[in-house]
Parts: structure tokens; sequence; C-alpha cells
């Protein structure tokens, strides 16, 4: 079961709003949100290219009408009912509050009494580094009231928004222990980014947003293949590539979506997860040579798929190996987004996950 009063901040948040919350282990995160970005989640469902691309959806939370008695709903999708077309719907399961009132601490920019529980994408890391990447050129919804559209319209003329259709929203990247004493690092050992950070580049500047997201003093990662920084900025352009021919399929429209890129900040860690990560494949790979050699029949049960990148996979006796986490990048951020069939590919958002690219693909040259 679940209680407020077991929920924390989470401060491992690179921008947005205030009031995002984690359970105690960090796996989940809870983020007051609109109504809009719920149905989103929801709508996923019948959109399961997207789903490698987007947190895992865990459920809603909602307060009760009486605050008081603070009774609230974790809807966990797959614990409902069977609809007749064989899909499974949420279900919800009342859940008691006994803590505050919920009630986001955000200056009361958000008034709303809802929210998402997602799968915290910087869970797992030793000391993850955080990149926001606020994307499209045109940040506004069609229901925009009209100063929102002209303020946002304003902040995406002063920034690489509208020229790159992206700009950084914000970042955090880990110093090691020993750079807490600096001036521009946290008491944490990170270098903390704020808005105006991102929002002071052009498109002639912003390469060196990327270069402080990986901490690259020379400017581009090392030729080595074998280079960590190297390797993990491949694999976010192996995934951001993905990521667009799935989009260039489906007809959505993102507005203040967000690229939000994860990947291990401790050096250490970091060098040791690629040959671990290697060694636990090499292990599950002979499990299964072995297993097929068994059998006599040539439809051997492999157990369960492994093949899917989520982290889990099973060793030579069974048990789920926990591969290291190494990186990630997830779109995130769905207020002001929707499905819109029949009106072709968010070439908003598209163009800018392609400028991204571009750009991280001249760090690697
Ligand atoms: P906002 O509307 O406040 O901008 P976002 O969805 O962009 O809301 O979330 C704000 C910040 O919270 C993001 O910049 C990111 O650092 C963090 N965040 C959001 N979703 C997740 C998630 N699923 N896992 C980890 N961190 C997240
Ligand atoms: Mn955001």
């Amino acid at each position: 079961s679940f209680r407020k009063s077991q929920l924390i901040a989470f401060d491992n948040v690179a921008a947005g709003h205030d009031g995002v919350l984690s359970d105690r282990s960090g796996v989940m995160i809870i983020k007051p949100c609109k109504q809009s970005e719920i149905d989103f989640y929801e709508s996923t469902a019948a959109h399961p290219d997207i789903l490698p691309f987007i947190p895992t959806y865990m459920g809603r939370l909602s307060l009760g009408a009486d605050s008081a008695q603070a009774a609230g709903a974790l809807i966990l999708p797959g614990a409902g009912a069977t609809e007749p077309d064989g899909q499974s719907r949420p279900g919800t399961a009342t859940l008691p509050f006994v803590d505050h009132a919920w009630a986001p601490s955000n200056g009361g920019k958000i008034q709303t009494d809802l929210a998402v529980v997602l799968e915290n994408v910087a869970a797992g890391y030793k000391r993850p580094n955080i990149l926001d990447v606020k994307l499209g050129a045109r940040l506004w919804a069609d229901d925009a009231p009209k100063e929102k559209k002209a303020r946002l319209q304003r902040a995406a003329e002063e920034t690489t928004s509208k020229s790159l259709g992206f700009r950084i929203d914000g970042m955090k990247t880990y110093q090691g222990s020993g750079a807490a004493k600096r001036m521009d690092v946290n008491s944490d050992g990170y270098r903390v980014f704020d808005k105006n950070y991102g929002r002071s580049f052009n498109a002639e500047t912003v390469q060196q947003g990327f270069r402080d997201f990986f901490q690259l003093e020379k400017g581009v990662a090392s030729k080595d293949k074998k280079d960590p920084i190297r390797k993990t900025i491949r694999r976010f352009l192996g995934s951001l590539e993905e990521m667009v021919q799935v989009l260039e399929k489906e007809e959505s429209r993102m507005y203040s979506a967000s690229l939000l890129f994860v990947y291990e900040g401790n050096v250490e860690a970091r060098g040791a997860a690629f040959p671990e990560e290697r060694r636990i494949l090499d292990e599950i790979q002979s499990a299964r040579d072995r297993q097929s050699t068994f059998g006599n029949d040539a439809q051997v049960d492999h157990g369960p798929a492994s093949d899917e990148d989520d982290g889990a996979e099973y060793d030579s006796e069974g048990e789920i190996a926990r591969l290291p986490c190494i990186q990630s990048v997830k779109l995130i951020d769905f207020a002001h987004a929707q499905w819109v069939p029949g009106s072709g590919p968010d070439e908003n958002i598209l163009h800018g996950i392609r400028n991204v690219i571009q750009l991280m693909r001249g760090l690697i040259g």
C-alpha cells in the first residue's frame, strides 16, 4: 500500500515546477499534473510503439473531495477489469493519505489535486547526470490564453527554440565528491544549470550546453572507441533515431514536451557499467545456448522474453539479473500533448529532435 507520509520530495529534477515527489525507494515519481497529462498517458496504451520512449505510467493519484479525510486513488494499469476487446484497463485502488493535504508546494502555479505516478527515469544510477531539452519552436497549444501564447512565443524567439526547435531547459551534472567546495557546485557535488543557462545560447553556441552535459573539456569525445562517454553518446543517438522513426509514423501534437536525458555521472560506476553489462549479457547467452543443446524439441522455451531493453534479464539460474544503468532518454511533460489523427507527423518536435541528433553527432566526430 501507499501512504502520503511515505513520500519524499524528489530533488533530482533538471527543470520544471516544484512539488515533484517520490517514494522512499525512488523507483517512482509522483508529479502534480493536469487532467490532460493523465489523459495522454492513458491514451498511450493505444499507441504501443511510443511506450519505450516515455516513462512507464504506473498510475494516477487524486485527492478525494474531502481532504480532511484525504482519501486518494492510485490507479494501476493492469489492475483493473479486462474489457471485451481483451485489453486490460487501469483499475482503481483506494489508498489512505495520512499526511498533509495534496497541495503541490509550487507557489500556487499549478492548481491541481491530481498527480501522475511514473517510473523514475533517474533511478538505479549512482549519480545521475540529467538534462531536460524542451522541444518545439511553437511551445503553446491551441487552447493557450492569448497572453500565454505571446509569452511563450517571445521565449522561443529569444532562445534556440525558434531557430533549432529545442532549447536546454535545465541540467545537473555530478562533479565528484571533492568538488563540493567549488562555488558552482552544491553540497551533493552537483553543478546545477538553471533555465537561464539554456536561454543564453544561440544556434551557434548551443553545442557548449551538450559539452557541459557530457563534461567534455576538449570539446569533443575521445576518439577511443571504448571511451564510456563516446559509447554513451552513441547509445543516446541510437535511441533518438528510433524515437524519430516512431514519431514519424504517429500523428501527435506535443507542445512544451521535453527530452529527458540521464546517464551515469559517477566516473567509476560509468567505467564499470559497460564490462558488467557485457558480462551479464554473455552469461545470459551461454545459459540460452546450454538450454537449446539440452532440449530435443526445436521449440525450446527460453523463458521470459529478454530482448526487451528494460533492464531486466535472466541469468543462468533463471534469476532476474539487473543490467547496470548506463543511459536513458525519454519524452516527458505531456500537459499539452494529444493524438490528432489526420494531422500527420509532429514536425514541430521532430525538427528539434533531429537538431539534437545533429549536435550530439558533432561531439563524437
Ligand atoms: P513541468 O510541467 O513542471 O515542466 P516535467 O514533466 O517537465 O514537468 O517534469 C519536471 C522535471 O521533473 C523534469 O525536468 C525532470 O527533471 C523531472 N522528471 C519528470 N518526469 C520524470 C521521470 N519520469 N523520471 C525522472 N525525472 C522526471
Ligand atoms: Mn517540463
